[in-house]
């Protein structure tokens, strides 16, 4: 099970994917063009990423800290280092904050003041998502939609930090069509107050295509394409 992909295997789930993305975009009278498929590769070892690489994929979405900047380092050492984009998908502690903006070009996972506060900086803007939680949990990840305009607000005024929109993941149990339309109406409230910030990250293996219906830029597939995850290392 968390044996690697045989070769081919994960070409063809890659080709599906992207097929499948197509897809979507079509019925939703969209283009693939206008929607970025990021891979992630969270416990899968960085043998993976650079076979992914080959097979022309840029985005990877990593959910730890940890594990994201041992993979982003050996990828920046390799002669020449590949071109790649890391996304940071994973809940963000402040503490680490700063150090995450070292190898991640896009944070997805805003989604309250202190973190903001610690992503504060004046050099090269990161590109960040405000991430909401859809679910009545306050426990589970993210921000209450309730303090969705005080935290866009604080991203606004913050330096060093350009929001690209909102993020979420489909709770479980719920149909995620309907989900997705939530985080919708979030993205347009958030649009009111920086009209620029209108993407979307949402829609992972089981899910996309209902995001891709709703306005999803940004997917982030992690098995449909890689296949199971090993354990956690
Ligand atoms: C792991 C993860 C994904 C990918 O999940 P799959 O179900 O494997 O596609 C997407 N988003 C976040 C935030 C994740 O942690």
């Amino acid at each position: 099970m968390s044996e690697s992909p045989a070769p081919g295997e994960l070409e063809d789930r890659l080709a599906a994917v992207r097929a499948a993305v197509a897809e979507a975009a079509t019925a939703a009278g969209r283009t693939a063009d206008d929607i970025t498929t990021i891979v992630v590769t969270k416990f899968h070892p960085v043998g993976l990423i650079e076979r992914l690489v080959e097979l022309g994929v840029r985005d990877f979405g990593e959910s730890r800290h940890q594990e994201a900047s041992v993979k982003a380092r050996q990828l920046a050492n390799q002669d020449p280092p590949p071109d790649v984009v890391w996304h940071f998908v994973g809940q963000l502690q402040s503490k680490k904050a700063h150090a995450v903006r070292e190898y991640a070009r896009v944070i997805h996972s805003l989604d309250r003041a202190s973190v903001v506060a610690a992503l504060e900086s004046p050099g090269p803007a990161v590109d960040g998502f405000v991430q909401v939680n859809l679910t009545a949990d306050p426990g589970r990840g993210g921000l209450q939609l309730a303090g969705l305009e005080s935290l866009v607000e604080r991203v606004l005024a913050a330096g060093g930090i350009n929001l690209l929109g909102v993020m979420a993941v489909a709770p479980v149990g719920e149909d995620a069509r309907r989900a997705f339309l939530r985080l919708r109406a979030a993205s347009e409230r958030v649009c009111v107050l920086s009209p620029g910030s209108s993407a979307i990250s949402a829609g992972m293996s089981d899910d996309y295509p209902d995001a891709i219906a709703e306005g999803a830029t940004h997917l982030r597939i992690g098995s449909a394409i890689t296949g199971n995850r090993p354990p956690r290392p």
